[in-house]
């Protein structure tokens, strides 16, 4: 039987560690501030958005939620992210996407200053990721695999670490970040040959590639610990990337979905946020 690594107790503690230092920065004036900008209604981003502004509320942290209509102008969204840059009172910000297709994703999202990127939107950002410095945040669910792992007490170094999945908001990133942590990676994707080999040779399997069940039993062995990223939904129910009946009773631990990385995608999220507000409060004092 796995260990199951709920997410709930990691945001938990995030979520008290948050509150503290959200407290210290009103002792100082300053409240943590998350501009949430939305266009039209889609409901995974109204679910995103009540479950940021919920946490937010739970640990101190403001928003401002901004609703577009779906067919908003480029331009006025621009405009907007750009006061957004200037207003002092806001500390990060969330664009959900995907945006509309009449609008060019890259433009927008270029619009946003570094510093307040905190769900790494931008070129900037992502290229901090790869140099382990600069301004701006990794995106929300990359650190998420990372606190997950951390936060239960895993080692990584000189682990064996296999990441399925090389988008720019989930795969490409943990692997630079599991690498900096000093696991050996290999990165794999659809066009993968073997993959379930090379998958049973890894200590730590980390699965985004959005596909239900395809870590099988065939892919796993003992001690292993499957951080299962993929929200895979077929109307009815949401599963993740692994088949977890058959995969966790082999596995040492494996999260859960739903429940697992999830919530602490979001808890991460607000940590960007709080550790926006403190870099701006020590830039504003220097
Ligand atoms: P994406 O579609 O952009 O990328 C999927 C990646 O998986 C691609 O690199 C592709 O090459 C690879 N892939 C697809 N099928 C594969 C296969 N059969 N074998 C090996 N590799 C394969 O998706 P994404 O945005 O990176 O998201 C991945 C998953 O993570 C999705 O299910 C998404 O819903 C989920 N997700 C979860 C959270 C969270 O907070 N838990 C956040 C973001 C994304």
């Amino acid at each position: 039987m796995a260990e199951i690594l709920k997410g709930a107790p990691v945001a938990k503690a995030m979520a008290e560690e948050l509150a503290a230092r959200i407290q210290k920065l009103k002792e100082r004036g300053i409240t943590p501030k998350l501009a949430i900008i939305r266009l039209g209604s889609n409901p995974d981003d109204i679910y995103y958005e009540k479950s940021a502004t919920r946490f937010c509320e739970r640990v101190g942290a403001e928003v401002k939620s901004i609703v577009y209509p779906a067919d908003c102008e480029e331009t006025r969204l621009i405009r907007r992210i750009k006061r957004i840059n200037n207003d002092d009172s806001i500390h990060g910000c969330l664009l959900l996407r995907p945006l509309p297709k009449h609008i060019n994703e890259f433009r927008v999202s270029e619009a946003l200053c570094p510093e307040k990127d905190i769900d790494c939107l931008t070129v900037g950002s992502l290229g901090s990721v790869f140099a382990g410095k600069g301004a701006g945040f990794p995106p929300c669910t990359a650190q998420a695999v990372m606190e997950m792992l951390q936060r239960s007490g895993f080692e990584i170094q000189g682990k064996s670490a296999v990441v399925i999945g090389r988008s720019l908001v989930v795969g490409r990133p943990v692997a630079i970040m599991l690498q900096q942590e000093n696991a050996t990676v290999t990165m794999c994707h659809s066009k993968t040959e073997d993959l379930a080999e090379i998958c049973r040779r890894a200590d730590i399997i980390v699965s985004a590639a959005g596909q239900p069940r395809i870590v099988t039993k065939d892919f796993v062995r003992e001690g292993q610990v499957i951080i299962d990223v993929g929200i895979n939904s077929n109307g009815n129910y949401i599963s993740g990337d692994a088949d977890f009946d058959e995969v966790e009773p082999i596995v040492a631990a494996i999260t859960p979905v739903p429940g697992g990385i999830g919530v602490v995608t979001t808890a991460t999220l607000v940590k960007h946020l709080v550790d926006s507000a403190e870099s701006f409060s020590t830039k504003s004092k220097q």
